[in-house]
Formats: C-alpha cells, sequence, structure tokens
C-alpha cells in the first residue's frame, strides 16, 4: 500500500502557481511557489504540487545524509535485494504512474507504460550490477600490489527531465542507491505528481530517508546543487542547464554527470534504398513528438537518393499526423519555440513539405513537420528542436555528409545509414559524438553505456559505468606489519626492508640466488616499492641484519603474542630454519620488530 498523497492532489481545483515554471527555474529562480500542470492534450487542470522551500531542500539533505551511514554500512547484497523490491513495487504502481505520464506529458500510455517498465528494468539491472561492482589490483612484485575498493559519494542529488521521467530517473537512482549512496531526486516541473508518485512508490521499500523527493522548478534544483553537503550531481536535461549545473558545482566540489542535449545527424548514404531509410528517419524524428535527447536533429541525404527520400518521408509524416499517432508536445511553451525555430528557417530559405503551423484547438499539439532547402547555419540545423520536425540539406557525397555531421557543438549521437563498410568505419572513427548508430536510428543493448561529447554532457549517465560515477576509488597499497615484542601493538612499515632482510637470511634461500653483490633486501625493495630508498637508519638496521646470523632475528609466527623469551626458549636451529623458510611462504604474516627486547635476550 503506498502512502503517497501529492502536496496537493491532481483535479484538485487550485488556482494557481506558476505553469511549468522552468523558465524562471532554468535561470535557478523561484522556490517555495506553486506548479499548476496542465494537460497538453487539451490544458485542463491536472493538479497543482506545491514547490519546496529553501528550508526543505536543506532538511532534505540533511535527511538524506544521516541516513547514508548506515545504508553505506548495508552489505552490497541487500541494497541489491531491496532494489529488486523497489523494481517490483514499481511494476506494480506501472499503470497508475503511466496514466498520470501522459495527463502531465501528452506521452501516449502504451509509450508511457513502456517508460515506466524500462524504470523498473533499470532498477534490476543495478540491483544486479552492483554487488558486483568490484575494484581493481595491480601487482608490481611479490610484495608489491595495489588494489582497490570502491566506496560511496555520499549524498547524490539526482535532477531529472520529463521526456521519459521514469526511465531516467530509475537509472541515476538505481545506481547511486545501489553503491551505497542517499539521494535526493528532484523531478521535473513538469510531470510533479509522477515524480512525488514515483518517490514514494520507491521510497516503501527502502529505509527511511535514503531516497528523498523534493518537488519544484529550476530554483528547487539550484537550491539543490548549491548545498556544500551534496556529493554528487547527475543531470539529465538541457545542455543550457547542465552548463548552470557545472558551474554550481565547481564552487561546491560537487562530482557532475551531466547527459545533456543533443543535435543528432542523420547521414542517408547514396546507396541505402530511400523508402526504408525514410522510415528510419521518421521513427528519428518523430517518436515522442521529436521529444527524445537522441532524436534525429538534421538529416543530410545523398543526392541520388534524395527526391525518394523526401516524398516518402512526407508521406510519412502526414500519416503520423492524421492517425493521430504523435502525441501533443509537453507544453504551450515549447510548441511556441519550435514554432519560431521553422519559422525562422522558412525565412531563411527553408520549405515546409508538411505540417509546420502550430493548429487550432486546445492543448499543445504539432503536426509532424518536413523541411528541405535546410542550410548548415540555420537555427533549426544548429540546436536541438524537441518537438517532430524533419529539417533535410541534400548533399552531393558521403565525404559532405560526414564532414556537416561532424561539425557540431553537441556530442550526443549520430546515425549512419550506408551499405559501404568504408562508409561506415569512417563515420565510426571521426564522428565526435558518444554514441554512433549503424543502419537502426534506436537500439541497442539494455543497460548499454552512453558518454556525451562536447555540449551534450560528461561522464556516464547510463550503464555499468555509472556504478563508477557514483562512487569514490581508495586505493589500498599493502604492508607488511612489524610487531612490537612487548606485545602491546602493531608498528606497520609498509617499505621495511629490515624484517625481510631477517627473514631471507633465516630461510638461507634467497641469498644463494641474489645476483653477485645485491643482498636479498635490496634486490626485493625496488619491487616492493618503487622508487623506493632505505632511510639510513634502515639501511643501518639491514647492515646489522646482514652481519648478524643468529637465530635472534627469526620472526616468530603468527597469531602468537611475540614473547621476548621465545627465540631462546626456542633456540633449536632446526625449529628456527623451519619458522624462517615459513615465513617465507606467508609474506603477510606479522613479525617481531628486529629492535624489540627479543634482541637483547
Ligand atoms: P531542463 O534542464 O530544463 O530540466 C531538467 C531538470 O533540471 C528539471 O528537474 C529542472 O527543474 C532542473 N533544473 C532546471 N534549472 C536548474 C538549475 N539552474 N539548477 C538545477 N536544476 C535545474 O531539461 P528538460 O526541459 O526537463 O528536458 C529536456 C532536455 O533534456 C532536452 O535538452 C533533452 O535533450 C535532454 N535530455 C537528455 C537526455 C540524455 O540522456 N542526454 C535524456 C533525456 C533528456
Amino acid at each position: 500500500m503506498t502512502t503517497w498523497a501529492p502536496t496537493t492532489r491532481p483535479d484538485d481545483d487550485v488556482d494557481d502557481g506558476r505553469e511549468h515554471d522552468g523558465a524562471a527555474g532554468a535561470a535557478g529562480g523561484a522556490v517555495g511557489g506553486l506548479l499548476t500542470v496542465l494537460d497538453p492534450r487539451d490544458g485542463s487542470t491536472v493538479g497543482v504540487v506545491r514547490e519546496a522551500g529553501r528550508d526543505e531542500v536543506v532538511e532534505a539533505v540533511r535527511r538524506a545524509r544521516a541516513a547514508q551511514h548506515d545504508w553505506e554500512r548495508t552489505p552490497a547484497a541487500d541494497r541489491g535485494a531491496q532494489l529488486h523490491a523497489a523494481a517490483a513495487a514499481l511494476r506494480e504502481h506501472a499503470a497508475e504512474l503511466a496514466t498520470l505520464n501522459q495527463r502531465e506529458t501528452g506521452k501516449p500510455f502504451e509509450d508511457s507504460l513502456g517508460g515506466v517498465l524500462a524504470g523498473a528494468d533499470t532498477l534490476r539491472q543495478y540491483a544486479e550490477l552492483g554487488p558486483l561492482h568490484r575494484g581493481r589490483s595491480l601487482v608490481g612484485g611479490r610484495e608489491a600490489a595495489d588494489f582497490t575498493i570502491d566506496q560511496p559519494r555520499g549524498v547524490v542529488a539526482a535532477i531529472t527531465p520529463w521526456n521519459d521521467p521514469v526511465a531516467v530517473a530509475c537509472g541515476l537512482i538505481g545506481a547511486a542507491l545501489v553503491t551505497g549512496n542517499a539521494v535526493v531526486h528532484k523531478p521535473s516541473e513538469r510531470c510533479p505528481h509522477v515524480g512525488e508518485l514515483l518517490g514514494a512508490v520507491l521510497a516503501e521499500t527502502l529505509p527511511p530517508d535514503v531516497l528523498v523527493t523534493v518537488s519544484g522548478g529550476g530554483g528547487v534544483g539550484a537550491a539543490l546543487t548549491e548545498q556544500p553537503d551534496v556529493d554528487a550531481v547527475a543531470h539529465v536535461g538541457s545542455t543550457a542547464t547542465g552548463r548552470r549545473i557545472a558551474r554550481m558545482a565547481a564552487l561546491t566540489g560537487a562530482h557532475v554527470v551531466l547527459e545533456n542535449g543533443g543535435n543528432d545527424a542523420l547521414i542517408v548514404d547514396g546507396d541505402v534504398d530511400p523508402v526504408w531509410a525514410a522510415e528510419q528517419a521518421a521513427i528519428g524524428s518523430f517518436a515522442n513528438a521529436g521529444q527524445i535527447c537522441t532524436s534525429v536533429e538534421r538529416i543530410l541525404v545523398h543526392r541520388d537518393v534524395a527526391a525518394a527520400f523526401v516524398e516518402a518521408l512526407t508521406a510519412e509524416a502526414a500519416r503520423r499526423t492524421e492517425g493521430r499517432e504523435i502525441g501533443p508536445l509537453v507544453d504551450d511553451r515549447l510548441r511556441a519555440e519550435v514554432q519560431r525555430q521553422v519559422d525562422e528557417a522558412v525565412a531563411e530559405g527553408a520549405t515546409i513539405e508538411v505540417g509546420g503551423t502550430t493548429p487550432d484547438g486546445p492543448g499543445s499539439w504539432w503536426p509532424a513537420t518536413v523541411l528541405t532547402g535546410c542550410r548548415p547555419h540555420m537555427t533549426i540545423m544548429r540546436e536541438e528542436t524537441f518537438g517532430p520536425v524533419a529539417p533535410v540539406q541534400v548533399v552531393d557525397d558521403f565525404d559532405e555528409a560526414l564532414r556537416l555531421a561532424c561539425h557540431d557543438r553537441y556530442g550526443l549521437a549520430a546515425t549512419v545509414l550506408t551499405g559501404s563498410i568504408a562508409h561506415a568505419n569512417r563515420a565510426l572513427a571521426d564522428l565526435p559524438v558518444g554514441t554512433v548508430k549503424l543502419n537502426a536510428v534506436f537500439g541497442g543493448a539494455p543497460g548499454g553505456s552512453a558518454q556525451p561529447r562536447g555540449e551534450s554532457g560528461a561522464g556516464f549517465g547510463y550503464g555499468p559505468e555509472l556504478l563508477d560515477e557514483l562512487t569514490l576509488t581508495k586505493v589500498v597499497h599493502y604492508g607488511v606489519p612489524v610487531l612490537a615484542a612487548d606485545g602491546g601493538h602493531q608498528e606497520v612499515r609498509g617499505a621495511s626492508s629490515a624484517p625481510l632482510a631477517a627473514r631471507d637470511q633465516a630461510a638461507g634461500q634467497d641469498s644463494a640466488e641474489a645476483p653477485h653483490g645485491t643482498s636479498p633486501a635490496e634486490q626485493r625493495a625496488p619491487g616492493r616499492t618503487p622508487g623506493f630508498h632505505a632511510q639510513p637508519e634502515q639501511q643501518q638496521q639491514q647492515a646489522d641484519d646482514d652481519d648478524d646470523s643468529t637465530d635472534d632475528d627469526v620472526p616468530l609466527a603468527s597469531g602468537s603474542t611475540p614473547h621476548p623469551q621465545e627465540p631462546a626458549e626456542g633456540g633449536d636451529p632446526d625449529d628456527t630454519a623451519s619458522a624462517g623458510t615459513d615465513t617465507g611462504e606467508d609474506d603477510a604474516e606479522p613479525r617481531v620488530h628486529p629492535s624489540s627486547p627479543a634482541e637483547g635476550d
């Protein structure tokens, strides 16, 4: 039973806050207001949500910090099991969340449901991957080893968008939680009811405050990133916001992961079926009404197939609009921006083949649009257009297409449709993007990684590598402890060569194999600690050891309390030799410091 109650309910007749106050928020503006959410299908009110105030943001981070202490100490497998429970709870509430998602963002129900189920699958993937998230080791010699321990960063702020709100949030939340972080999630102001319900469903299966949700617009997001106790900020959203977050993180020292906007090119080579290519272009440009980060944003089509390609793409666009296969845009503000970019392109010489004008009637509907005669300098070719617009530019050959595709400030993804392995290979090598898609605009393995370039972001926001982003690596150099002979405490001298020399001499083995003029300790030292040079005191100790062939130097067996009388009592030379040999087989055994009272006995 979910205990979720929105800060105000969907359908409540509350008037009025701001409608998706992203504009003020994007600049890091207001907090503590009301968000009125309108259904983009008909403009009706979905509900009103109260934004968190600044003090609530501070309190959210404080709660998360407090909860993280025990969560970090919970075994990774247990954390994974709790994420599995969260995934199951999410599936139970999938239809409810999908309905809310459709009402708040206009995303068709089946697509919304697919996004929720993808979110549950992502949680399950991280539930499995988390306990296996492992460090590395480097062995530089028999006694020179580094290994690494991954530790949570602490409190992660997950700041997410509206266009696939559950799937995207689950990726960040799942990866952060399974690695022992606590999360403060700030969902998009365009779908705050989805965000609050998601938070309630997941939190139900988790310890209190390990996941805290704060509602609000960009101002609340900004207030969250300002908190000095936030260790990492993972943002999925626009490039402009990502830049603001990066600037703030430079002041707080938080680690940032940014998955931001794109301007993905689609190259249509001269040897492919133009009708198939048009189908691919339509999927890439029109899916989710073009509101996908990796939507096709600009099409570079070879002159040989251009006419047939444009004809097929135009027909497909018209069919999708007439069949109402395309949902509305998320709100009027976005629709106005799409219209502005199209109008500007037309003013600069582009031709509308189909669509291109805002329809009458309620809601934020916008038709699938094909533009031809586009040029690289046009805003529609240079900027992300978050709407179902396919801008086409005809090119003379593959070289021109590749050159234009590469010339961009974004670096999210690109698609190449070609039958030429040579062209495919050149595209793979040259395109300055995080993901290259060959002969399919969407696809790829579930759980796959992505590392955007340029203005599309920084770091891995997806895949197993996200576990690395949200953890800190501690490198461990292992040394050999030296025990005080009074039995009271141990002294660790990782690079000490003296006890080794003692052991070597007692064992009487290594010295026989040593190159002429080189003591066993000298042989070992460089390998154990690169660049290590014994200090004068240690050199003297080593010299003493080398000169001293008495049994006093023989290390004690591990686990026993060093006792001053032991060497004398156990003075049997055979026993001694055997003890020394054993020690040589087990380098991690504690040893008695040669200057302990045992020597003097
Ligand atoms: P957005 O950046 O406006 O908002 C995303 C989140 O950031 C919201 O929760 C918002 O409140 C918050 N935010 C806004 N201003 C902030 C500030 N100053 N400080 C902190 N947080 C702030 O983006 P959007 O409009 O919600 O989403 C659409 C964008 O997201 C598109 O550009 C799209 O390409 C991108 N996106 C990228 C990916 C990806 O994986 N690369 C995935 C989905 C969406």
